[in-house]
């Protein structure tokens, strides 16, 4: 199973729609993974404006 970065949100998808913002524009060019657990007291969360607890790629192409 591959995984597809969202190019929106950077959150990580099997799927062929992102779950987040129901785009279909994923990538599978991306770099780095970040699980975030506690959105609210992450810094990483907070400069990549996530909101939502799950599984992030840092950089996508
Ligand atoms: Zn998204």
């Amino acid at each position: 199973m591959t995984e597809k970065a969202c190019r929106e949100c950077h959150v990580l998808t099997a799927g062929s729609v992102c779950p987040r913002c129901k785009t279909p524009s994923l990538s599978d060019d991306f770099s780095g993974r970040v699980i975030i657990f506690d959105p609210e007291g992450s810094a990483i969360a907070k400069s990549m404006k996530i909101d939502k607890k799950g599984r992030y790629a840092l950089r996508v192409r």
